[in-house]
């Protein structure tokens, strides 16, 4: 059973890779970014709640993630496996995670870091132009994800889960390393 968790900055190419992965392997691809997008452009509650958060380049609270995801992973396809991407982001994210795995009995694989250097994901992340995307959204992102998010890698390292490959080959090349993994 293939249950991958995705890090990596913001343009690190985790929901590409993600996604084919996920297409390769017929299972979810799950991305709260995603489900977070879909929410804002429906203006459900969630929406309401989490639209300023993300166009400014903050993170959403940690509990409509964690209750998102809570809903999420107990759906009936995230049984035969998934890819996550863009959760946990914070160490408060990765714990409740590991509690609701041993709650519902499923386990990782491992935690998958995919490594781009900085000005790669700056021009990467300028060049994509979603809504989100401006300059100083961008920058705020960047530096969200290195006092929030990078303190995972070594959370899974101690967990000995962490796996990296470098996420600045080309696509292709990328997908290869990470289909060895499975
Ligand atoms: P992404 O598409 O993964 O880059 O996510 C876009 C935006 O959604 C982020 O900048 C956050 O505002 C929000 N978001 C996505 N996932 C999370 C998460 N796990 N925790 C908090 N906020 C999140």
């Amino acid at each position: 059973m293939t249950r991958l968790i995705f890090l990596g900055a913001p343009g690190a190419g985790k929901g590409t890779q993600a996604k084919v992965l996920a297409g390769l392997c017929k299972i979810p691809h799950i991305s709260t970014g995603d489900i977070l997008r879909e929410a804002v452009a429906n203006q459900t509650p969630l929406g309401m709640k989490a639209k300023s958060f993300m166009d400014s380049g903050e993170l959403v609270p940690d509990q409509l993630v964690i209750d998102l995801m809570r809903e999420r992973l107990s759906q009936s396809d995230a049984h035969s496996g998934w890819i996550l991407d863009g959760f946990p982001r914070t160490v408060t994210q990765a714990a409740f995670l590991d509690d609701l795995l041993s709650e519902i009995n499923q386990l990782y694989n491992y935690a998958v870091n995919l490594e781009v250097p900085d000005e790669v994901l700056i021009a990467r992340l300028l060049g994509r132009g979603r809504q989100d995307d401006t300059e100083d959204v961008i920058r705020r992102r960047l530096q969200v994800y290195r006092e929030q998010t990078a303190p995972l890698i070594n959370f899974y390292q101690t967990r000995q889960k962490l796996v990296s490959v470098d996420g600045n080959a080309p696509p292709d090349e990328v997908t290869a390393d990470l289909k060895n993994l499975v």
